[in-house]
């Protein structure tokens, strides 16, 4: 069946800040073959852009989407092999990324338990290499299959040429906007290991010390601490967290530290330290800021949320703000987490 092309289509119900815009084409991918679809489509108009949405949970869209949008439902999860020490999964990039790690739960498979309740999809997971309580998805990834709307191939990227990074991977760059990821290849250990290297979801787990620690116990804390700490986005309109934790080289990081001794930083390497953006944020006294519409959610300031009937362009500007505040106080740039369009 050929895919539906819909004119003139509101963004607002998927996005997760809330904010409208319009696509001027929108339409549903459920197969590889909507996908060679659309590309021969594409093909007749190659000035149009178009653009890949998964859940809207890392997008902020400024004014209206001149293109196409592809949103991706490819489901569907397949046991493919297991050895030793790994089973190997494959999910379909329009899986919805908490009830697969909550599907790999119940069907025994652990290792994605710190990255519960995550918004989004699957294919989306690897694009920023999505990370949280002391893991990033990069480190369960085997390969990623996607679509090139190039040359109508499918190609199949290793872990390793996916150079994934810190809240980054080759798919960011805009010269691999013409990948669609179709699917994730996963390896989840078979002996489970509990992470809890992270401070506060060790102290989570420690409130209620659990008898014998299991990897649901994990699972539940990580789900606390989240539906605490972060907005939903179906009661607040947001992102996440806005800006990337921003890295420095240990020159910039101790003339940081002569202004501000009491800084949140984490090494990264010998050479390199992570600083806290939502640290530096609350220090340059923009905690619980609001301008109208917009604001830094309280409880943590690297979020800024839509309070009700915020445009693109309102949240845009308050993050321009909280980055020129940040300059000036710090002498450092942030950068953004969010895909802004
Ligand atoms: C409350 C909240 C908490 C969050 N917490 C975290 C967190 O702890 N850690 C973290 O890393 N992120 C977090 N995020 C950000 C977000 O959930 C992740 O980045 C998620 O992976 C985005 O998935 P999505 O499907 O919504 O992507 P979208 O927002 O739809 O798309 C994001 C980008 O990926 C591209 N894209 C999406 N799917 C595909 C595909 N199949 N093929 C090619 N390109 C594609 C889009 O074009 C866009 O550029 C949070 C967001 C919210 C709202």
């Amino acid at each position: 069946m050929v895919p539906e092309i819909l004119q003139d289509f509101q963004l607002k119900r998927f996005n997760t800040f809330g904010v409208s815009a319009k696509a001027s084409e929108f339409v549903r991918i459920n197969s590889l073959e909507d996908l060679r679809v659309i590309r021969d489509y594409l093909s007749q108009t190659p000035e149009k852009p178009f653009m890949v949405l998964g859940g809207g949970s890392d997008v902020l869209f400024r004014q209206d989407f001149p293109g196409l949008i592809l949103l991706m439902e490819m489901r569907g999860i397949t046991v493919v092999n297991e050895d030793t020490d790994y089973h190997y999964i494959r999910a379909g990039a329009g899986e919805n990324w908490h009830s697969f790690v909550r599907r790999m739960l119940d069907a025994g498979k652990t290792g994605l338990e710190n990255l519960a309740l995550i918004p989004g999809t699957v294919g989306a997971s690897p694009i920023q290499n999505i990370g949280a309580y002391g893991i990033e998805v990069a480190e369960r990834i085997v390969s990623v299959e996607c679509f090139d709307m190039q040359s109508g191939e499918v190609v199949e990227f290793s872990a390793e040429q996916c150079e994934f990074g810190y809240r980054s991977s080759i798919f960011k760059k805009p010269e691999n906007h013409k990948y669609v990821i179709i699917s994730v290849l996963f390896k989840l250990p078979k002996n489970w290991i509990p992470l809890l290297d992270y401070g506060d979801l060790k102290r989570e787990i420690d409130s209620y010390r659990p008898p014998r620690l299991n990897v649901e116990d994990v699972f539940a804390s990580v789900v606390a601490l989240r539906s605490r700490k972060l907005p939903n986005p179906q009661r607040i309109g947001n992102a996440g967290s806005f800006f990337k934790n921003p890295i420095l080289s240990r020159e910039k990081f101790r003339e940081i530290l002569r202004i501000a001794p009491d800084v949140v930083s984490y090494p990264v390497d010998e050479d390199r330290v992570k600083l806290s953006a939502a640290w530096l944020i609350d220090k340059a006294g923009l905690k619980g800021l609001r301008m109208g519409n917009v604001g830094t959610y309280e409880r943590q300031p690297l979020v800024i949320v839509n309070y009700g009937q915020a445009c693109g362009e309102e949240v845009y500007a308050m993050a321009q703000d909280i980055c020129l505040h940040v300059k000036n106080y710090f002498g450092i740039k942030l950068e953004p987490e969010v895909v802004i369009i």
